[in-house]
């Protein structure tokens, strides 16, 4: 790949990037590889990703740029920023594909958030220890509830009420 896709990324031409895990799209078109473990795993019921994902909550896994590569699809990335809704790579913004339309992370100044479901892990018993969730937030506003033992944070984690 001839574009970079920005100086705090890992280089596609780094020799010592050992892959952890891998990412696709729906379609194909948008892979990455990241080399790390996640530093923290939530799921979000804010408004805006019911929305923006159609779906009731968003689960989210935590990189910091550094350790995740883009390997494919570079050209295809459409980027939101849905604080501003102004569809242009203002950050922190929403990345998708172009093509199939699937939300590939929410990118912010330095890190990297992550959608579990684009890993195809191969079912709930397969996924790693560090990508399950470890909060809930937003959870003030969610559209359905969560039977579980998770905290469950009113907004922000750690900076707003528990639940
Ligand atoms: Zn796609
Ligand atoms: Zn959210």
């Amino acid at each position: 790949m001839k574009k970079e896709f920005g100086e705090k990324f890992a280089s596609i031409t780094d020799g010592d990037f050992t892959v952890k895990y891998r990412a696709n799209c729906y379609c194909d078109a948008v892979q990455y590889e990241v080399r790390s473990e996640p530093v923290d795993a939530k799921i979000c019921h804010c408004l805006g990703c019911q929305k923006l994902h159609g779906a009731p909550m968003q689960w989210a896994v935590i990189f910091h740029k550094h350790d995740v590569r883009i390997t494919k699809g570079i050209e295809h990335l459409n980027f939101y920023n849905s604080e501003l809704k102004k569809h242009e790579r203002i950050l922190p913004c929403k990345v998708s594909c172009a093509l199939c339309g699937t939300l590939i992370a929410d990118e912010g100044r330095n890190m990297w958030l992550a959608f579990p479901s684009l890993f195809d892990f191969g079912g709930a018993s397969k996924v790693p220890e560090k990508f399950k969730p470890t909060c809930h937030i937003f959870y003030s506003v969610r559209i359905i509830d969560m039977d579980d033992d998770l905290p469950k944070w009113s907004g922000h984690k750690n900076k707003s009420e528990k639940l």
